[in-house]
């Protein structure tokens, strides 16, 4: 796996201060990505143990709140594996760290994914120009759903992720909402 940038203290990308790992590959496309550097999966550097130590020591602070991985893809073909150990390290490591994912795939297509047991918000689907909407919180267009990965496993349906940790969602009415394809 390579990636572009271990970001720290990042407010941007999740909740709370956050180290965030770019990862190099994207087969999405999206007209308007604003990391087109990214979507080489031969791009970057090599991901090995030094930057994880970068990592390790980020979550060693009391207050980062855990970590992003974002890119490009995390879920990319030439990522996913080393990405999913990954998550499975940091959750073992660090339990009371959140985990958030970045992923251009829907989540019907990827939640029977192994790294779905470590993450805490996967925030999922291309990004649509014609949907862009600026006041977003966490993503770029309304078609991307930021979806609570415990909650919609232990619901059965698809539950979005709230910064109090509330489930009032009315999951009938919202565009974010529906039934969660996975059989959970
Ligand atoms: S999924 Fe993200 S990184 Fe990939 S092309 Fe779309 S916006 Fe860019």
């Amino acid at each position: 796996m390579n990636y572009h940038n271990i970001t720290k203290d990042d407010m941007l990308n999740g909740d709370g201060l956050r180290v965030v790992l770019w990862v190099a590959g994207c087969l999405h496309h999206c007209p308007e990505c604003q990391n087109p550097v990214t979507w080489n999966p031969e791009g970057g550097l090599p991901f090995g143990e030094a930057e994880k130590a970068e990592i390790f020591k980020e979550l060693d602070k009391d207050y980062i709140s855990g970590i992003t991985f974002s890119g490009g893809d995390p879920l990319h073909p030439a990522n996913r594996a080393a990405v999913t150990a990954l998550a499975k390290e940091i959750r073992e490591k660090y339990p009371e760290k959140t985990i958030w994912l970045y992923t251009g795939y829907l989540w019907e297509e990827v939640c029977q994914e192994e790294i779905m047991d470590y993450l805490d918000v996967c925030l999922e689907g291309k990004f649509e120009v014609a949907n862009k909407l600026l006041t977003l919180h966490w993503v770029g267009s309304t078609n991307q759903r930021v979806i609570d990965v415990k909650k919609t496993r232990q619901a059965g349906r698809i539950v979005i992720w709230s910064e109090d940790g509330s489930d009032d969602t009315d999951y009938a009415a919202g565009s974010q909402n529906g039934p969660c394809g996975c059989g959970f």
